[in-house]
């Protein structure tokens, strides 16, 4: 694990598994300097236990990132499951997972991700009490997709205004990629904005009714990044943002809600020396990691939640702001900011110790 390229001095690794239940997991805490480390349980099959650690370092990692960028007190972590999800997800298998957890002691708290649903960490929450997104109790987040679409909103009109000198949608050119939970309303806002909309997904059912409802032109998925627009708005799958995108494609903006967009970390400086503005993912989609850590704290207060995500505009007004003036990629801006946090944390702990 030391070896990997993913491995970015984590504090804490824990490999745990369960012969009655069959139970393998890793829990990563890559940072706790902000605070606990929050972050999702992913359940997947992984071709081995090499690729999931990887995948927990990796994750981990974007979470203290994430965490720190959204102004959160939180560090960064993430667990993986491995297993096919249809069968790794037993409730014996779900109860020796959270025993781990509980075993950390509050240094993580969990919450859903791929492969796993509410129900699962409701069946945690039996056991430990370090996990949040639950579908109920007092503190309860409910759905985190709103949240999500509407930060990438506010994040959008910011990185349109910063490239055009104006927030106003109407007839601009978007495409939005993935109709889901987060894609869907987006696209609902962004015409109710007077946007003109490409859409495409997967799913046939859901661009059918884009068309139908949002006067949307269908695209195929394949060709939707390289389409002629003002804004292409990823809601779907990671790596899409590639080195031909960056160089090929006829896009002015990107912002959307998928996770890990750019398909290697080269592709940031690539879309910044090709003139098109991209608003960093992990920035502009932490409205559903604001919801679920309002769970976290105890005590829901909606109002608090709403201010935090409408801060997402502003954060990704600045890191556009200080891109344009030292002629730096986006992403790194957002980096190096997420890190002077973090390091600013590590300072005062060291000075208190
Ligand atoms: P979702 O599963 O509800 O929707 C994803 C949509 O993408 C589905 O409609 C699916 O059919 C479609 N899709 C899958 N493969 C596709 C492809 N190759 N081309 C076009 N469409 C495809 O997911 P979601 O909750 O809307 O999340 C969307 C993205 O945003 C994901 O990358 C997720 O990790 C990220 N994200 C979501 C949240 C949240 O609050 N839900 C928070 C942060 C980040």
């Amino acid at each position: 694990m030391f070896d990997t390229p993913d491995f970015d001095d984590h504090e804490e690794v824990v490999s745990v598994s369960c012969a009655r239940s069959g139970l393998r997991a890793i829990i990563a805490l890559h940072s706790t300097a902000l605070g606990p480390a929050l972050g999702g349980i992913r359940c997947w099959s992984y071709d081995s236990g090499t690729a999931a650690t990887r995948d927990a370092l990796r994750l981990s990692r974007g979470m203290t990132y994430k965490n720190a960028l959204a102004g959160l007190d939180l560090g960064g972590g993430k667990a993986v499951i491995l297993g096919d999800p249809a069968t790794a997800r037993s409730p014996a298998a779900l109860h020796a997972f959270a025993g781990a957890v509980d075993r950390l002691d509050g240094r993580y708290i969990g919450a859903e991700d791929v492969g796993m649903t509410v129900a699962d960490i409701d069946l945690m929450r039996d056991v430990t009490p370090h996990v949040a997104g639950t579908s109920w109790g007092a503190a309860a987040s409910g759905d985190p997709s709103p949240h999500t679409a509407e930060g990438v909103f506010l994040a959008l009109k910011a990185t349109v205004a910063a490239a055009t000198g104006s927030d106003d949608l109407t007839d601009a050119r978007v495409g939005v990629m993935g109709l889901g939970a987060v894609g869907w309303k987006l696209a609902e806002r962004l015409r109710a904005e007077g946007a003109r909309l490409l859409v495409s997904d997967v799913n046939v059912t859901r661009v059918t009714r884009a068309a139908a409802q949002l006067d949307a032109d269908i695209v195929d998925p394949r060709r939707l990044p390289f389409e002629p627009m003002d804004v292409f708005v990823p809601c779907a799958l990671g790596g899409v943002l590639t080195r031909d995108f960056a160089e090929t494609a006829p896009v002015r903006i990107v912002c959307g809600a998928a996770n890990n967009q750019l398909a290697t970390p080269d592709v940031d400086a690539a879309l910044w020396e090709a003139g098109k503005l991209y608003a960093p993912d992990y920035l502009v989609n932490a409205g559903g990691v604001i919801n679920v850590a309002a769970e976290a704290s105890g005590e829901y207060d909606a109002y608090r939640v709403g201010v935090a995500v409408r801060e997402i505009g502003a954060t990704a007004a600045r890191v556009l702001e200080t891109a344009r003036r030292e002629d730096r990629p986006t992403g790194a801006v957002a980096d190096a900011m997420a890190l002077a946090r973090i390091e600013g944390a590590r300072e005062e702990r060291r000075r208190r110790a």
